[in-house]
C-alpha cells in the first residue's frame, strides 16, 4: 500500500503519494496559510489527502510528515517551527484525528538525509554525511545504516557547532555557528554592501571573474572546508554529499571546496564530496519513507 509524504514549509505544504517501491506516483501543494492557523493548516493537509487519493484503488496506509523544526522524543510533538507558527503543538495526534491514519513526524533536514541515503548520492552507503546549504544550514548523518536520531531523540543540528568562537550571530542566538559562515545568508549578508541581493547574484559575480564576489566566495568555501574537515576528523564518513540552493554552483563551488577539506582533514585519503541529487521532492520521499 502507497504512503502519504507531507513536506511542510512555511511558504507552501507538498505532498505525493509514493509506492511500496519508493516511487513518487503523484504530487501536489497549496499555500501555507499566511495567517498560520492551526485549523486551516489541518485543512489543507486534509484537502491534499484527498486528492491524491483520488481515483485511487488501494487506501493510503499511513503518512510521513516533514517540518522544519524541532520535534519532541516520542516524535509526537512539534517543539518549535517557527517558519509554521507551531509551538508545543501536538500535530501527530492532530492529524491522526483528522485523517483516520496513522502519522509519523521527522525534521525536514532528516527527512532530506533519509531521501539522499535511499534513492539520492548516498544510496549504498553505511556512514556517511550531508549538509544542506540553503538560508540556513541542515543536515544529518547515516549511521550504521540508519539515520542518526541522537541518544536522547533530539537529532542532530549539525547547522549550530560552533565555527567560530564569539563569531558572527546565528538565527538560533548563539554566536559563531557554522551556519552563520556557511549558509547562502552568509553570502548575502556580504554581498549586500556590492549590491548582490542574493546568494546566486553572488556566486554568478564570482563566476564572471568579478574580484570582490570572488574574495566573499573564496571565503565562505574556507569556511565550509574547515567545517566539512572537523566533520570527517569527527564521523570519517565513506561520502558527503552537498545539497541545498547553493550546490547548484555545482564543480565551480565543488572543485575548491574539496580540495580546501582534503588539505585540512586528518586524514591523508580523501572522502567523496558529492552534489546531493534527491532534488526538491527529498522531504516529501523522506517523510514517506519514516511512515510505516
Ligand atoms: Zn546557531
Amino acid at each position: 500500500m502507497a504512503k502519504i509524504g507531507f513536506d511542510i514549509g512555511g511558504t507552501n505544504i507538498a505532498a505525493g503519494l509514493v509506492s511500496d517501491e519508493g516511487v513518487l506516483v503523484k504530487k501536489g501543494s497549496l499555500p501555507f496559510p499566511q495567517d498560520k492557523d492551526f485549523e486551516k493548516v489541518m485543512a489543507t493537509c486534509e484537502q491534499l489527502v484527498a486528492a491524491l487519493e483520488e481515483g485511487e484503488t488501494e487506501p493510503v496506509r499511513s503518512i510521513g510528515v516533514a517540518v522544519p523544526g524541532s520535534i519532541d522524543a516520542t516524535a509526537s510533538i512539534v517543539l518549535n517551527a517557527f517558519n509554521l507558527g507551531f509551538s508545543n503543538t501536538p500535530l501527530k495526534a492532530a492529524l491522526e484525528e483528522r485523517l483516520q491514519k496513522p502519522v509519523y513526524l521527522i525534521n525536514d533536514a532528516d527527512a532530506a538525509v533519509l531521501a539522499e541515503h535511499r534513492i539520492g548520492s548516498l544510496r549504498g552507503c553505511t556512514n556517511a554525511f550531508m549538509i544542506t546549504i540553503g538560508t540556513g544550514l541542515g543536515g544529518g548523518f547515516i549511521f550504521n545504516g540508519s539515520l542518526y536520531r541522537g541518544g536522547r531523540g533530539n537529532g542532530t543540528e549539525p547547522g549550530h557547532l560552533i565555527l567560530v568562537n564569539g563569531g558572527r550571530h546565528c538565527s538560533c542566538g548563539n554566536d559563531g555557528c557554522a551556519e552563520a559562515y556557511c549558509a547562502a545568508s552568509r553570502l548575502v549578508q556580504d554581498g549586500r554592501t556590492y549590491g548582490w541581493s542574493n546568494a546566486k547574484m553572488v556566486i554568478d559575480a564570482a563566476k564572471a571573474g568579478d574580484p570582490f564576489a570572488t574574495a566573499i566566495v573564496n571565503a565562505f568555501i574556507d569556511d565550509i572546508g574547515s567545517y566539512l574537515a572537523s566533520v570527517i576528523n569527527l564521523l570519517d564518513p565513506e561520502r558527503i554529499a552537498v545539497g541545498g540552493g547553493v550546490s547548484a554552483a555545482g564543480e565551480f563551488l565543488m572543485r575548491p571546496l574539496r580540495e580546501n577539506v582534503q588539505r585540512k582533514s586528518f586524514f591523508t585519503d580523501p572522502t567523496e564530496i558529492v552534489v546531493a541529487t534527491a532534488g526538491n521532492d527529498a522531504g516529501i520521499y523522506g517523510a514517506a519513507f519514516i511512515a510505516e
